[in-house]
């Protein structure tokens, strides 16, 4: 068997690697990569592994590349894992940790996908790369094509991308297409329009922007010093992050790099539900919601594309998905910045506005080792920001306005 190969995830069809394909010629499901992990264990024995520094290309032998690859990478992954003491007290809990990839090159784990997904555009010779994007696949796209050289064109919901990722796109020189529609209808077209103009996609329905993003799984089995979390809360727009860790997880407990694996509980905002809306019901198939919102736009999704490799994810992981109102994202965005000096984007601090709801309700085990995914950068929504806060205080340049004011205050 090979190390590496593409995959349908529902018939097992095997499909050729050297040609961009998304879904299944044979049903039409999504495409992942499997690995063949004995071989990954073979090669990594002959490396010197535990003492690489922390990135996304630490872990280079369990992602798709040969060694004859050549990787385009702005030093991506190695985020942080800051233990949370502060607001583990708050909430009443003993070991909490947040994974912030808000600290990757652009700003989101988006740049963990890309580093994979433009290394394998190149490797396939495509030219030109597009995707649909809420902002930060359209900013984290637009830097990495334009550090490999290739044409980036984005399709982006008009209106409703955050400042800073709408700036970002345009700045690293993407062609920035304002779509009359969502997020929804503007995947749509990216997919229906690739093929016939050539380009590549580097959505999340790509298998391989997957490989790159299930490394945050194994850094932080590693930053726990080989020790897997007991609960792990992430926020799901497409379900593509949410599926990225259980793969990742799942691979180092076939490594026997970890013992266990953690249960995936999954947050999405009350109005772009369709996940959790499938736990809440029992359902076994998604219902699109029709006019997603949500304050958190990251998620701010309705139709997601990896709904079923989501759903296989959190049901296998013996986890769920559930919702958390607007005022209750934003009041875990304020908590977070407050007491713990991390400042997340709205959908950021979903996964810590789940895991107080889940508090609040009595369904967490207080003592449990719990890690709660900050998927992008505050920084990149700063109207969301301020509109939040109190205005400054204004005074004259004056000593004594100064004093008057810190003693009122
Ligand atoms: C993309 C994104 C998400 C959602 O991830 P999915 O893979 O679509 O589920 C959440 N938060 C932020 C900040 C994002 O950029
Ligand atoms: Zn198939």
């Amino acid at each position: 068997m090979p190390t590496f190969e593409m995959k349908c995830m529902e018939c097992g069809r095997v499909h050729d690697m050297s040609r961009p394909a998304y879904a299944c010629s044979s049903c039409g499901n999504l495409l992942e990569i499997s690995v063949d992990i004995d071989a990954a264990r073979e090669r990594l024995s002959k490396t010197n592994f535990a003492s690489r520094r922390l990135s996304v290309w630490k872990y280079r032998e369990l992602l798709p590349v040969t060694e004859n690859t050549r990787i385009y990478t702005r030093g991506e992954g190695g985020t942080p894992l800051v233990r949370c003491d502060r607001l583990a007290n708050h909430l009443g809990l003993s070991h909490l940790w947040l994974k912030f990839d808000g600290t990757n090159p652009t700003g989101s784990f988006k740049d963990r996908g890309m580093t994979m997904g433009i290394t394998k555009a190149k490797e396939l010779g495509m030219n030109v790369v597009t995707c649909a994007s809420t902002g930060n696949t359209s900013a984290s796209l637009a830097a990495y094509a334009g550090h490999a050289g290739v044409k980036c064109v984005v399709l982006i919901p008009e209106g409703k991308v955050a400042l800073g990722k709408l700036a970002q796109a345009m700045m690293h020189g993407a062609t920035v297409v304002s779509v009359r529609g969502n997020f929804d209808q503007a995947l749509d077209m990216v997919m229906r329009s690739s093929d016939s103009l050539g380009m590549y996609v580097l959505n999340s329905v790509n298998p391989f922007r997957i490989e790159g993003q299930k490394t945050a799984a194994f850094e932080i089995c590693d930053q726990l010093e080989g020790a897997c979390p007991d609960t792990l809360y992430v926020p799901v727009g497409n379900g593509g992050n949410s599926s990225a860790y259980w793969k990742g997880f799942k691979e180092y407990e076939e490594l026997d790099f970890v013992a266990g694996h953690p249960e995936i509980r999954g947050v999405q905002a009350v109005g772009s539900a369709p996940i959790a809306e499938m736990f809440a019901k029992g359902r076994d198939t998604m219902v699109p919601v029709q006019n997603p919102e949500t304050v958190a736009t990251a998620i701010r999704i309705g139709n997601p594309a990896n709904w079923k490799k989501t759903i296989r994810a959190i049901k296998e992981s013996e986890g769920t998905a559930f919702t958390v109102a607007d005022d209750e994202i934003l009041a875990a965005q304020r908590l977070m910045a407050t007491l713990e000096g991390v400042f997340p984007e709205p959908a950021g601090a979903a996964a810590v506005a789940g895991l107080a709801k889940d508090v609040a309700r009595g369904l967490i085990d207080r003592s449990s080792k719990i890690v709660c995914v900050s998927t992008g950068h505050g920084l990149k929504d700063p109207d969301t920001a301020i509109k939040q806060c109190s205005r400054p205080h204004v005074i004259d340049a004056d000593m004594k306005a100064l004093e008057k004011l810190l003693e009122d205050a």
